[in-house]
């Protein structure tokens, strides 16, 4: 696939608004010599070429243009653009959310009869897109502890052929040892997919770490204000690549131009936030630890979380803007009054807004896992999971006093 760099956007970008002011919208006001500082928003389903040979050349060689939004968007390139440059990957595909990331990178590695190896720590949707979908296309999967590193070396024997893990866990923050999980894969030709959604490209850069695919839910940190749905899946190997684009447009997985441009609004302001919301975490999670009504805090920069040294070596110095505590009692009556406090953070079952919102593992997340799994995995009625926003933390400390004293 030919690179598109910002100059020749800027050309295509030319293009276009000459063609719909001169073929399209006659009456439309000239820009004359003058370029829009903002990206403009080109909320076109369609384009209109001039000739058969223009049509040849976009289509076969991949000179500037577009033809029809499913397929390539001037917002989707500009967004894909500056989205590689965060994960210095050769190529992406922008999905409609971070499901369709991640369906899209299943089904560039896999087809009927093929084995995958997940963790079993994954988001409860991609392991219901495993379980209960996959698995009627002839694609089986087996979920593994990804702590127990002889668990994965002995699954790995039966040649699956693509292994799914995520950089940091839900709501446990688990981090894997992924340089150790990607090597024993790829020594006996099993592909690696990252889900780096809780960690984000200012933490974890995967592809760098020989991952093949890494895919983010861009609805999270990375558009931030909780208004854009949407995802993204990055690779190098062209012929991946290749094969990804297609699975985008054939199943129709493609982000549309509105919310493409959102996202880049986004992207400049996005490692500011990050780092804001990062050091809110862990200052937080510090606090969190001297509380009396909170029994349990999880945070991979403290000291005591299984993880800790790991996480060091992984990520350098911060930690992720995730944060699980457990209450005390661990009951959910003490949940309930805990979010239903006066001026309480909003209880939100999502993550990475700009604001601090609260989740509650046992009734969203894990929702539909059986009483046993939870407990397998740690999952109590007591346990909160937080994602700090980018307030002041004297404001997000001030709103969890009030919602630690209104337990019983
Ligand atoms: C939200 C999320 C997804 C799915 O992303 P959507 O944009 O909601 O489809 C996948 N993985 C993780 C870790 C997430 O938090």
């Amino acid at each position: 696939m030919r690179t598109i760099t910002r100059h020749n956007l800027f050309i295509i970008l030319d293009h276009l608004l000459y063609q719909i002011e001169t073929t399209m919208f006659p009456g439309r006001p000239s820009l004359g010599d003058t370029t829009p500082v903002a990206m403009p928003l080109y909320q076109s389903a369609v384009y209109a070429i001039p000739d058969l040979d223009t049509l040849d050349s976009i289509i076969d060689q991949g000179d500037p243009g577009f033809v029809y939004a499913r397929d390539a968007h001037p917002n989707g390139l500009a967004l894909a653009n500056a989205l590689q440059e965060m994960h210095q990957s050769a190529w992406s595909c922008t999905t409609g959310s971070g499901m369709g990331a991640i369906s899209c990178g299943i089904m560039s590695c896999v087809k009927s009869g093929h084995q995958i190896l997940a963790s079993k720590h994954l988001y409860g949707r991609t392991t219901q897109l495993l379980k209960s979908e996959l698995i009627r296309y002839g694609v089986q999967t087996n979920f593994i502890d990804f702590q127990d590193l002889e668990a994965v070396a002995i699954a790995l024997k039966t040649k699956p052929k693509l292994l799914i893990i995520e950089t940091i866990s839900n709501p446990l923050l688990h981090v894997p040892k992924m340089q150790v999980f990607i090597a024993m894969a790829q020594s006996v030709g099993c592909r690696v997919l990252v889900d780096n959604t809780f960690a984000t490209p200012e933490l974890c850069k995967p592809l760098k770490l020989g991952a093949d695919l890494v895919m983010e839910s861009l609805t999270k940190m990375i558009s931030g204000h909780s208004d854009v749905t949407l995802g993204v899946l990055f690779g190098n190997d062209p012929s991946l690549g290749k094969q990804a684009k297609t699975i985008c447009s054939v199943y129709g997985f493609s982000g549309n131009p509105f919310e493409c441009w959102l996202t880049l609004r986004s992207l400049p302001t996005f490692e500011i936030r990050q780092q804001r919301a990062m050091e809110n975490a862990h200052r937080l999670a510090e606090w969190f630890c001297f509380q009396p009504k909170v029994q349990r805090v999880i945070y991979p920069g403290l000291k005591d979380h299984p993880d800790h040294e790991t996480s060091k070596e992984l990520f350098g110095v911060f930690f992720g803007t995730m944060l699980t505590i457990e209450l005390k009692p661990a009951t959910r009556q003490a949940v309930d009054q805990f979010i239903r406090a006066k001026d309480a953070v909003a209880f939100a079952p999502s993550l990475g807004d700009v604001h601090t919102t609260v989740s509650y593992p046992d009734l969203t997340s894990h929702r539909y896992e059986s009483v046993e799994s939870k407990q397998d995995q740690g999952i109590t009625q007591g346990l909160v999971r937080i994602s700090t926003g980018i307030e002041s933390l004297e404001i997000i400390k001030a709103k969890f006093t009030q919602m630690l004293a209104a337990i019983d």
